[in-house]
């Protein structure tokens, strides 16, 4: 299948809520090459996100431009339509080169019986014991378990074919990058799944370069995975197995690699990770999403002052309107409203009790996944105190784009794509 606008093996997506942290997460990828690390930045914003924020998606654009030329980065970057479907895809079209399809929402819509049975019949070579080079066990799936695959996953596969032609009538094919995204469904999918999927898109004409599964155990915002290590270890294995073998036997793009979404802060996964794309020679996508706000808010309580101040107040905020904050996000945060520490409590911390509780060293017995999993939703508070924010962020930018930089850098590249 052709695509001329190839992603790099090594990409990471990088959320910048309030477009103000370009600069300090780009050094973050400087200093990565400079180690021999080569990631190609992808600054992401969802939809949600502009809504929120009151931004829209020709800002990214700007911004990422602004950054690559103050820094004369000379590798690749993307501007990623994150999350994006039919209704809301307009305004990415011209500013971003990167499509995340999320088509979850049609997952299980019913398809025609014969459509279904013309998929299972073309690719009737993956049905039966099918050997995955490196993979231990083969994949063994009946014709009737195959049209119950793809039963439940064709429509999701049209409307991304929908969605690719909609973007191609626009925007020149070689021109964009494609990923398709099926993190926010409800049930994981399992690597023989991944397989009728990726057929079903293959089917449909999607040059995939990237493809969102929704993994087992959980994904929560800005802390740690949930779930069994080893059983995730080995469906990411058995994944990259599948890719592998979809890429030379379906026709999909030479690039197409795994995308791991609410990738950040994973940190039990790295190594896991790390060591499967080394094993495979695998590439991965990364998405870290939103958490370089929660470097700013840290930024913020180590300046002290009016700084600590307004942070303590975006706290207190977020506490009294928890669960409109949380709504959006219901799946992907946990949040124990008894662990929370009170803002009466909040408002008498100093500088440091506020940075170890919210920054996350796994190893401090004071930092709290539920004061920074609140935080990581509580972004349209600082949105709404507008520009009140935004000078405290121009005022405090050193220390703040000290915290950005660190945070990519030591504790999600080099740990997810360093040596050993
Ligand atoms: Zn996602």
């Amino acid at each position: 299948m052709m695509c001329d606008m190839k992603l790099e093996p090594y990409s990471m997506g990088i959320g910048d809520r309030f477009g103000h942290q370009g600069l300090a997460q780009l050094q973050a990828f400087i200093l990565a090459r400079e180690r021999g690390i080569s990631v190609t930045p992808v600054w992401n914003k969802s939809y949600r996100e502009h809504a929120l924020i009151g931004s829209e998606p020709a800002d990214v654009r700007r911004e990422a431009d602004a950054a690559v030329q103050s820094l004369g980065w000379q590798g690749s970057y993307r501007v990623d339509a994150d999350h994006i479907n039919q209704k809301t895809m307009e305004r990415f079209l011209e500013p971003c080169d990167f499509f995340t399809l999320d088509v979850s929402d049609f997952i299980g819509r019913p398809s025609p019986r014969d459509i279904v049975e013309a998929v299972v019949e073309r690719h009737r070579r993956l049905l039966g014991l099918v050997r995955i080079p490196w993979l231990s066990v083969s994949l063994d799936i009946t014709r009737e378990q195959a049209r119950s695959l793809v039963g439940r996953y064709y429509e999701a596969a049209r409307e991304a074919g929908r969605m690719y032609r909609a973007i191609t009538r626009v925007r020149r094919a070689d021109s964009v990058i494609i990923e398709v995204s099926m993190d926010e469904a409800e049930q994981p999918q399992t690597p023989a799944e991944l397989l009728w999927i990726l057929a079903a898109l293959a089917d449909e004409g999607v040059p995939v370069q990237s493809f969102a599964p929704k993994f087992s155990g959980r994904f929560n915002k800005g802390v740690d995975y949930e779930g069994d290590v080893a059983a995730f270890s080995q469906e990411f294995e058995a994944d990259l197995c599948v890719l592998a073998f979809a890429r030379a036997e379906l026709g999909l793009p030479e690039t197409l690699k795994l995308s791991v979404h609410s990738g950040s802060d994973k940190f039990s996964l790295y190594d896991p990770i790390r060591r499967a794309l080394g094993k495979y020679g695998a590439g991965l996508h990364v998405k870290t999403a939103g958490t370089t706000w929660l470097e700013e808010l840290t930024g913020l309580a180590e300046a002290g002052g009016d700084a600590l101040r307004l942070v303590k107040e975006i706290y207190r905020h977020a506490y009294s309107r928890l669960t409109e904050l949380c709504a959006p996000y219901a799946t992907v945060i946990a949040i124990d409203r008894r662990k929370l520490p009170a803002p009466d409590e909040v408002d008498r911390w100093t500088s440091a009790d506020y940075v170890r509780s919210l920054r996350h060293d796994p190893a401090s017995l004071h930092f709290n996944p539920h004061f920074r999993q609140l935080l990581h939703v509580a972004y349209p508070v600082a949105a709404q105190r507008g520009s009140e924010y935004r000078s405290a962020l121009a005022a405090h930018a050193p220390t703040i784009a000290r915290n950005v930089t660190e945070n990519l850098f030591t504790r999600h590249l080099l740990r997810l794509f360093g040596c050993e």
